[in-house]
């Protein structure tokens, strides 16, 4: 490994985000390398310096607390939404073994249903007609004179 490649991988090497390979390969190389090395502690040094210059800067527990309660309480859906949820999947086939059901539900519904008495037909004291034939012929042709 020359240089260049060993100080373009000293950041990834300082948060160790390279693959192993490559680590042992800039380690190898800094302890061979009087450059490389102090390269590579001039950048330990500024990571180390920002670090403690904004480690005031960041909040503290409670927000960060606060922060997660607030988004829990955003992406966590009310309680009748999680009751709910399984029955709001879709499952293949559930309307139409749903639509399948309903004449079978409306058979048995039938077939369960007592049977009552048909209604007789009211009797009425209206004036019925007797002695009416239908198929007579009628008698609007007859001469009448
Ligand atoms: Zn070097």
């Amino acid at each position: 490994m020359n240089c260049n490649d060993c100080q373009d991988g000293l950041i990834d090497f300082a948060h160790r985000e390279l693959e192993s390979e490559v680590h042992t390969q800039i380690a190898g190389h800094l302890t061979q390398c009087a450059d490389c090395a102090l390269e590579y502690c001039r950048l330990q040094a500024d990571l180390h310096g920002i670090a403690v210059a904004h480690d005031d800067d960041a909040p503290g527990p409670h927000v960060r607390a606060a922060l997660r309660a607030r988004v829990a309480a955003t992406i966590t859906p009310p309680w009748w939404r999680r009751v709910a949820a399984p029955l709001r999947r879709p499952i293949p086939m559930y309307g139409a073994v749903l639509a399948a059901a309903v004449p079978l539900v409306v058979w048995i519904a039938t077939a369960l249903e007592p049977t009552e008495p048909r209604p007789t037909p009211p009797t009425s004291s209206a004036p019925t007609i007797t002695h009416y034939d239908a198929t007579a012929m009628p008698n609007v042709h007859r001469e009448v004179l």
